[in-house]
């Protein structure tokens, strides 16, 4: 079915889409753990420094001999990779660095404030560094311990560029004092960090990074997801298709009133007309007719025979107002319903609408009632005689195949029983007619009417005709058709 395709369609997508939800939300969970570990490891590059600065540099300051300081701290300079140039600086002039060139260089820097520390950008040094001639950035940490001294700490820029350039699955950037480093690229800004922070780690999502992460370390999930999906549009999965044929079609079909009523002449013992039987056919743009069993069942259990059964009742109100009764005798019009339909007065009502717009018509409402689903007997018995007030008729459908046909026939008042026609089978194909026989006597000791339903042949006729059942319907007399074709072939 071309819908059923569509909505399993619809279902894969939607499986998809809360895949890539979770994905997204885990995603995002992630990018804030990373932007955790990046802080704690660019805190650490920063700190580390500072700390050593403050337990063992602030100790031997003002320098009074800058070699010997350099080598007593050459622990700090050899050990620690990132560490590009030392330098100690007294009123802004620098009176030892690790690079010689810079010994005795003015430095344009503010006025020193006890205690604070900054964490800057520089695109080019006054010098190059001893390893690499070209390389002229850094980033440098200046403490400055009291009016007069400061320590400037350089640090090679890749120091932080691999911090962030580790987490490629991310977007994580960090926003320092003068610079915003992404990960491939460092932007120039003016605008300040918040409060006394040094540095602000953040990140974005890119969509770009985020389907990268999902291929690399989710795509089992969509793999998983599309061959269970394949393996249900392929194996006809029952539970599936119920869900999907039905329901949203189904749906469909009732707004846009595709269930026509087909009817099937029912005839007395000397072959008059005396009814007939509505029958619900879902009459598919595409697909052609439909018969109840492929639908019925479902609707049955969801409840939404109700509104078939209405658009039923209003089709046959339609067609049958138009027409002039002319023959002698009533009309009876049965209509199925089922146990589902007595639990509101929707029927009801629909019922008593119908038989007021045929109400200049001799035709007289039968329910026909089936036992796929049980009745709850108290409210079932007040319905049954609400309805018999209003003159509506009613029928056992399919008598003898139900559970508890007796107890109906019993406790309510029921008009007409239906033989079912797997028992009127039994007259020509056996095994035997016992229980037909024991039904057509079931219903003369309590004085309800008999029709024999799926009278197939000339045989089955002859034996009914002879045990005294007085209505026939089936295939030996005619077909169900549509409600035009009826009107036109038995009530012109
Ligand atoms: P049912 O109420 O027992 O209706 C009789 C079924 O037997 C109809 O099948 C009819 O076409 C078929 N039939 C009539 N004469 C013969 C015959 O001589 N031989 C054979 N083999 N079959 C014959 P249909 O129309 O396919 O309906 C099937 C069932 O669907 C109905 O059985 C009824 O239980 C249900 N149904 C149909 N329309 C409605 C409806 O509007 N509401 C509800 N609740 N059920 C419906
Ligand atoms: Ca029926
Ligand atoms: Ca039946």
């Amino acid at each position: 079915m071309n819908s059923e395709k569509t909505i399993k369609h619809h279902i894969y997508v939607l499986g998809l889409s809360l895949i890539l939800l979770t994905l997204f939300a885990k995603y995002n969970y992630d990018s804030l753990d990373v932007v955790e570990e990046v802080s704690a490891e660019v805190n650490n590059i920063i700190f580390e420094n500072i700390k050593y600065y403050e337990d063992e540099i602030s100790g031997s300051l003002p320098v009074k001999n800058c070699w010997n300081f350099l080598e007593e701290n050459a622990t700090l300079l050899l050990n620690n990779r990132n560490i590009r140039s030392i330098s100690i600086t007294d009123n802004k002039k620098v009176v030892c660095s690790s690079i010689n060139l810079l010994n005795g260089m003015e430095l344009n820097f503010t006025k020193e404030e006890t205690g604070k520390i900054r964490f800057f950008y520089i695109s080019k040094t006054p010098y190059s560094d001893s390893i690499n001639q070209k390389n002229m950035e850094a980033f440098l940490i200046k403490i400055s311990y009291t009016p007069t001294y400061s320590t400037i700490i350089g640090l090679y820029p890749e120091s932080l560029t691999e911090v962030i350039d580790d987490y490629s699955e991310y977007d994580v950037y960090v926003n320092f004092e003068n610079v915003v480093l992404y990960k491939d690229k460092m932007v120039g800004k003016n605008n300040a960090l918040e409060g006394k922070s040094l540095y602000e780690v953040k990140y974005n999502i890119s969509p770009y990074l985020f389907f990268k992460y999902v291929i690399i370390n989710h795509s089992f999930v969509i793999i998983f997801w599309t061959l269970l999906y394949l393996f249900i549009v392929r194996v006809k999965s029952p539970i599936f298709d119920k869900f999907t044929i039905s329901y949203w079609d189904i749906n469909k079909a009732i707004k846009r009133r595709h269930f026509h009523p087909y009817l099937q002449p029912v005839f007395d013992i000397n072959g008059t007309l005396v009814g007939a039987e509505v029958l619900a056919r879902w009459v598919h743009p595409t697909k052609g007719v439909i018969p109840p069993a492929s639908f019925i069942e479902e609707v049955e259990a969801n409840g939404k025979i109700r509104e078939i059964t209405q658009i039923l009742m209003q089709k046959c109100s339609t067609h049958l107002r138009n027409v002039e009764f002319t023959r002698k005798g009533g009309f009876h019009l049965g209509f199925n319903v089922c146990a589902i339909q007595f639990d509101s007065n929707l029927l009801y009502e629909d019922i008593v609408l119908l038989q007021k717009e045929l109400s200049s018509k001799p035709i007289l409402i039968v329910l026909e009632i089936t036992e796929r689903q049980e009745f709850e007997s108290k409210l079932f018995s007040s319905y049954i005689n609400k309805l018999k007030d209003k003159d509506i008729k009613i029928a056992l459908d399919d008598f003898g195949t139900g559970h508890c046909s007796m107890k109906y026939l019993i406790n309510s008042s029921i008009d007409i029983i239906k033989i079912d026609r797997t028992f009127v089978k039994t007259i020509s194909e056996g095994p035997n007619t016992h229980v037909l026989d024991a039904i057509i006597n079931l219903a003369n000791a309590t004085n309800t009417e008999i029709l024999a339903e799926g009278v197939e042949n000339k045989e089955q006729f002859e034996y009914l005709y002879a045990n005294n059942v007085m209505h026939y319907q089936g295939f030996y007399f005619d077909e169900p058709m549509p409600i035009e074709e009826f009107i036109g072939k038995y009530l012109s």
